[in-house]
């Protein structure tokens, strides 16, 4: 146990005091989205406690292999009506990043809050928040480890994947000592590292190949070739049989290119909303630059919706980070 002790007590506090908990996390869940939840699960399933965990949408196929991925319901396979008292929040920097889940809690719900982005505002009952951590899964391995029961290779492996995924394989800035330490303890619990590496980050579907291929004929930039993006719409996942989460990844390509400070991504939702993921080389703090439009995330990356046609986003948001330059 370390830094902020007394929130890992209270959440545990959270989770010995009550019981038929909701455990939800963010709309388009990612691997340490996904794998934060069945952590969670994993923890309320070893203490013996009833839980629901429910997603807005499809968790990616990729992450099937988790242990019980396929309890995490998706919000139309719910019952009506059902809403919960005591809820899960993992990986949420904010109330609206639930999504529709939220009319699953309870009027006057309480929150326990686990995450690691430093925009989180802190709308838990209890809050966990650890900036520092590179994952919300790493906050997770310090909850589960202050219970008194061993882990096994299934809450290891959700844990791993959490931090493989967050780190783009142990290669981002937010890969330090301590996630190494706590990925070579999850390897002596027999976790398959390389697997994961293969399943998770080398394989990719024909269609997310496509969509890969179409996103980089959009490629454009700045003049001065510091600020890089591509554009995604509707039509163009139809075009190549390809779903949301196959866009996962496409950002750090205008992100790679040499000279550039900001990579960014736009994905328009319909005729008046966009959502932008934008990725930073380290000198631009893209969480501030998306805060300022409503979202929030880590300073080298972030996300945001705007509303506005594709055109009219694109040009808002480049003049707003060609200022952070
Ligand atoms: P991505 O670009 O991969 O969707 O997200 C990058 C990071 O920004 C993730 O940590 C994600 O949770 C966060 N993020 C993405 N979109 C939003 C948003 O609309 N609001 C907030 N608060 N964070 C976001
Ligand atoms: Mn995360």
């Amino acid at each position: 146990m370390q830094t902020n002790e007394r929130e890992l007590l209270n959440a545990v506090a959270f989770i010995k005091e009550h019981d038929d908990f909701l455990v939800v996390s963010h709309v388009q869940p990612d691997g340490d989205a996904v794998s934060s939840t069945l952590a969670v699960g994993w923890l309320l399933s070893c203490l013996g406690k009833k839980y629901t965990m429910i997603n807005e949408g499809p968790i990616p196929r990729r992450m099937s292999y988790l242990w019980h991925a396929d309890q995490i319901l998706n919000l139309s396979e719910t019952s009506p009506g059902r809403t919960y008292k005591y809820i899960i929040c993992v990986d949420c920097a904010d109330f609206q990043r639930v999504g529709e889940t939220k009319n699953c809690f309870e009027e006057g719900a309480l929150i326990l809050n686990i995450d690691h982005h430093p925009t989180n505002d802190a709308y838990g009952s209890v809050n966990l928040i650890r900036p520092q951590a590179a994952a919300t899964a790493e906050i997770l391995f310090d909850l589960l480890l202050a219970f008194d029961f061993p882990l096994d290779v299934d809450a290891a492996t959700a844990i791993y994947t959490g931090l493989l995924t967050d780190t783009g394989g142990f290669r981002y800035s937010n890969t330090t000592p301590e996630v190494m330490r706590i990925a070579s303890k999850l390897l002596e619990y027999g976790v398959d590292g390389p697997g994961l590496s293969e399943k998770l980050l080398e394989q990719m579907t024909f269609s997310q190949l496509k969509i890969l291929t179409r996103a980089l004929n959009k490629l454009e930039r700045t003049e001065d070739g510091r600020i890089s993006w591509v554009s995604i719409t509707d039509e163009d996942l139809a075009e190549c049989g390809a779903i949301h989460e196959d866009l996962e990844g496409i950002v750090n390509y205008p992100r790679n290119v040499m000279g550039v400070e900001v990579g960014m991504l736009f994905k328009v939702i319909n005729d008046r909303a966009v959502k932008v993921s934008m990725r930073s080389a380290g000198n631009v703090d893209v969480a501030a630059v998306c805060q300022s439009f409503g979202g929030g995330g880590h300073t080298r990356a972030a996300g945001a919706r705007l509303e506005g046609t594709l055109d009219e986003v694109v040009a808002r948001v480049v003049e707003r980070v060609k200022e952070q330059l």
